[in-house]
């Protein structure tokens, strides 16, 4: 399925240029055009789904598998020190483009990149009951 008014779609599909690293029949990897780090990537799946809630399960676990075939000839290729993997939903989260997309982000010594959260503090009360909130 391609949704006519999606970017990703049109890349992943052809319709706009792009720097693949890797393609078969159901993704292609891209060179995001405004790189975290050198070598920040996106596996873009060719079906359109906007987000992680919307992509059907063998695709999702066909990502990750991806993710760690990729993340590692990046890694070594690029003689990187670590790899990112950031996957946004909703724009509260900071997703900008509506098409599911995995980012792999190569992490070098003092890239001055700082993806990691700034950690909160929580009681054991509310971790309780915020895992009853979870389960339902
Ligand atoms: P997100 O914020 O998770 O939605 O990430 C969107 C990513 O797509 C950003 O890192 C952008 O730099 C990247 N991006 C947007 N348009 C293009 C494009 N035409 N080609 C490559 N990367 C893109
Ligand atoms: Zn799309």
């Amino acid at each position: 399925m391609r949704d006519e008014n999606c970017i990703f779609c049109k890349i992943a599909n052809g319709e706009i240029p792009s720097k693949a690293i890797y393609e078969d029949e159901d993704f292609k990897v891209i060179l995001d055009l405004g790189p975290a780090t050198k070598g920040h990537a996106l596996i873009l799946p060719k079906a359109h789904a906007a987000n992680l809630f919307e992509l059907p399960e063998e695709t999702a676990a066909k990502a990750m598998v991806l993710a760690k075939k990729l993340g590692k000839q990046m890694t070594e290729n690029l003689k990187a020190d670590g790899l990112n993997l950031v996957q946004n939903n909703g724009e509260a989260a900071g997703q900008t483009v509506h098409h599911f997309h995995l980012h792999l982000i190569p992490r070098y010594e003092n890239d001055g990149q700082h993806i990691l959260w700034n950690p909160g503090e929580v009681s054991q009360e509310e971790l309780e009951e915020i895992k009853n909130t979870i389960i339902g």
